[in-house]
């Protein structure tokens, strides 16, 4: 990239970014700063489930601001409260912790276990994590997660989390010691290339959680608030766990994220959890209007809707140019590209108006606002089917 970005060598340089600046948005399209528009099926990473700077978002934030933004956390708010009240209404989790990032909340959840191993299971410690996961970038969540990339980064790591593999219940009976308190998993790992846990092995792990009074995690930041057509992806399996942290699409673009846990796990004593910012009214007010919106039957119904008419014209494409495996659930989906390089698609569909995500080199994501029209998705199909004509031109070359 020769193109100069003004200022870019003042922020750190931690990863690879195009050349060029984002500067408004409008549900599922961005604009550049020279004027280019963008169908957006990145929205934040799963993050603005309403699309970008929708209404009710710019509404709420307005209204609260005007208010109160923040009285301190040592005191109530009623955003906050109202927030607490709506998740647990819509789970099996009495009380709620809000935290500032997806990480952030991960970090709580492994410590709320610890405590209770310390309460509970004679001071056990150990959760059983498994390969491919992710579960954030603090040093914890690093350990926790089973990405290889990670495996070698800022050690000494945190010790205490042996890892199985997904989808096979013998590899986690075989992690299971008398000093381990939990499991943890995503219900489909997402940075992992949309790799889901399949709904009989979530019900093995309940059952054996239950036999073992082990408590069950489920890492919902990226698969929770409506992205895979239910409130929250454990549902389709109908398991019941013990502990949630939500982020990313609960916030619909502002950081937020939380903490859930039923009644007999809550067991933080004062000053084991807190901070500055957590449970802030303006941000709760704000996951009150995307929670409240997404939550409406008809509104999960669409999200169904618009996935399946998602894998559907992928499904296609994948014919069309000899691609590989769709899956996903609701508007988390991947298309296995195996024998392209999906990061040079990706960097291609930018050139045609098109963003889309590439977890691993070899599959690309799609995660498209929650509200996001079908006609919107025949676009997403049709610019994909140029880029991958280019692509197959470039290879052929
Ligand atoms: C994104 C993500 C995280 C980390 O959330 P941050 O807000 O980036 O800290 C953790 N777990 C999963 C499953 C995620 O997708």
């Amino acid at each position: 990239m020769t193109e100069h970005v003004p200022n870019a060598e003042n922020l750190m340089n931690i990863t690879s970014r195009p050349p060029i600046i984002f500067e408004r948005g409008e549900g599922s399209y961005l604009w550049d700063t020279s004027g280019e528009q963008y169908l957006d099926f990145i929205q934040g990473w799963a993050v603005n489930s309403l699309g970008h700077s929708p209404q009710l978002l710019s509404n709420a934030i307005t209204r609260q601001a005007q208010k109160l933004i923040t009285p301190s956390p040592a005191f109530f708010n009623a955003p906050s409260l109202h927030l607490a009240k709506q998740l647990s209404d819509l789970s099996c989790f009495d009380q709620v912790f809000f935290a500032n990032s997806g990480a952030e909340a991960v970090e709580g959840a492994i410590k709320l276990a610890r405590r209770f191993g310390e309460l509970h299971r004679n001071g056990a410690y150990e959760i059983v994590t498994f390969d491919g996961a992710f579960h954030g970038r603090t040093l914890a969540t690093m350990s926790a997660s089973g990405k290889r990339e990670f495996e070698t980064l800022f050690a000494p790591k945190v010790p205490g989390f042996p890892k199985a593999v997904l989808n096979n219940i013998a590899s986690v009976e075989q992690a299971i010691t008398g000093k381990t308190v939990a499991v943890m998993l995503e219900p489909i790992q997402g940075e992992a290339g949309v790799r889901p846990a399949t709904d009989e092995f979530l019900q093995q792990l309940q059952m054996l959680c239950s036999a073992e009074g082990l408590l069950l995690m489920v890492d919902e930041i990226q698969t929770g608030i409506g992205r895979t057509g239910k409130m929250f992806a454990f549902e389709h399996a109908e398991i019941s766990p013990d502990i949630m942290v939500l982020g990313k699409g609960i916030g619909g673009g502002v950081p937020l994220a939380a903490l859930l846990a039923k009644d007999a796990v809550s067991c933080f004593k004062h000053g084991d959890q807190g901070g500055t910012f957590n449970g802030n009214p303006l941000i709760c007010a704000v996951g009150s209007a995307v929670v409240e919106c997404v939550a409406d039957a008809g509104f999960l119904q669409t999200v169904s809707k618009s996935g399946e008419y998602l894998c559907d014209g992928l499904s296609v494409l994948s014919r069309k140019f000899d691609l590989g495996n769709v899956r996903g659930r609701g508007l988390l989906v991947a298309l296995d590209v195996a024998g392209y390089d999906a990061n040079n698609i990706v960097s291609i569909a930018m050139q045609h108006g098109l963003l889309i995500n590439a977890p691993r080199p070899d599959t690309l994501r799609f995660m498209p606002a929650l509200n996001v029209s079908l006609r919107e998705v025949d676009e997403c199909i049709a610019l994909l089917d140029k880029v991958l004509c280019k692509t197959n031109t470039l290879r052929a070359a």
